[in-house]
């Protein structure tokens, strides 16, 4: 279903009313792509709107440097008003759109209630089936749920995430950068954008020192958690995607030993995903509350919390694999490692796959930087 085109919501009207504003001061012309993007526009449709919030990174910067900010009669406040229109995108464009609506009204008790509610689901499959609690298994996870019902099971779930994320790109891609603002030859351009992507270029503040948080002081924190989750995700994806490499390309069945591939990936992996969530949860405790858009921390908060869970429950099957714990800790880890790739089309992981498309339109209608 495609978004109308012409009418703006309140939200959006209110970043047209301040994109108006800065236009004609352009003070933070220099801080982020937002400014730049927006000099390249007189008027701002809902495409462009959509398009400006999803490359804003929130650093708070052009907030603590505006004449205008409140209380000044103008309040302007550009990483408040793009917050709430970047969540409305979520929903927009979310693929199936009842999902989206769904996770919009409760996000964080729809993936909190789902995580629970699957690691108690088989916390009671092993309960019924006598094995909860059993003599250790040498980390043979399979004797516990067979490796071919793990692989269908994750294997729907993770292709139905990956599914609703593209279609969620491709309708947000189309409504942002028709198909004239496509240049035959984009590879610097995306070359630009993935470097953008992968050293979060624009949580620096626009000099490099870093975001504001709770006040006038910049810190780079926020970028150094924010990398630490990224690229501790990666790292367990990695794992993840080696073991089934071992498994049916060599014939090499779990459990690996501490020296694998698997295990040294997951486990660097796993403890990035433990401090970079917890520094941005801490982070997004102490933070500005003119910040961003207060009614989303509950989400944030939620797939952070989701994020470490995660990690914590498969650190401790790797230390406790040749325990009897390892069943329950497994039903806890696998509940919540699905109710995260079932939920991620429609909430903060989303944020990830807007904002790479959006730095792509920017550096596609931008030069390169030398
Ligand atoms: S945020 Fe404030 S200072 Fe910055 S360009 Fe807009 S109006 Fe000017
Ligand atoms: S909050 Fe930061 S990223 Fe967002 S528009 Fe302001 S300076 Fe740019």
């Amino acid at each position: 279903m495609g978004v109308d085109a012409l009418m703006l919501t309140e939200d959006e009207a209110e970043v047209d009313r301040i994109m108006q504003i800065c236009n004609a001061c352009r003070y933070c012309e220099g801080f982020c792509a937002v400014f730049p993007a927006m000099t390249h526009r007189l008027d701002f449709i809902k495409g462009d709107i959509h398009y400006l919030a999803n490359v804003c990174h929130n650093c708070g910067a052009c907030l603590h440097a505006c004449q205008y900010a409140p209380p000044h009669e103008f309040a302007v406040n550009v990483p408040q008003a793009m917050a709430k229109v970047r969540a409305q995108t979520y929903t927009d464009y979310a693929w199936p759109a009842s999902f989206g609506a769904m996770y919009k009204r409760a996000g964080l008790t729809t993936a909190l209630s789902m995580a629970f509610g699957l690691a108690l689901f088989l916390i009671l499959v092993l309960l019924a089936r006598g094995s909860l609690i059993h003599e250790p298994l040498a980390g043979n996870f399979y004797a516990i749920f067979p490796h071919n019902m793990l692989a269908l099971m994750f294997g729907l779930v993770f292709g139905f995430a990956i599914l609703a994320l593209a279609i969620g790109a491709v309708r947000f891609w189309r409504d942002v950068s028709p198909p004239q603002s496509l240049k035959k030859d984009s590879g610097p351009a995306l070359i630009q954008a993935t470097s953008d992507i992968l050293t979060l270029h624009y949580l620096g503040g626009g000099h490099g020192e870093g975001c504001n948080n709770e006040d006038d002081r910049y810190t780079l924190w926020r970028r150094r958690f924010h990398h630490l989750t990224f690229y501790g995700f990666l790292l367990c994806f990695a794992a993840t995607s080696t073991a089934t490499l071992y498994h049916y390309l060599l014939d090499w069945p779990a459990p690996y030993p501490i020296t694998s591939l698997p295990v040294i990936f997951g486990t660097v992996g796993g403890i990035g995903l433990l401090i970079g969530p917890a520094g941005l949860l801490w982070m997004n405790l102490k933070r500005d509350p003119q910040h961003g858009d207060a009614a989303q921390k509950p989400m944030d908060r939620g797939f952070i919390v989701l994020l470490f869970v995660i990690s914590i429950t498969g650190l401790a099957l790797l230390i406790l694999r040749d325990t009897g714990l390892m069943a329950l800790l497994l039903a806890i880890h696998l509940g919540f490692v699905m109710a995260m790739f079932v939920t991620m089309p429609y909430g903060k992981f989303a944020h990830g796959v807007y904002r790479g498309a959006a730095l792509l339109k920017y550096a596609l209608e931008s030069k390169p930087k030398k």
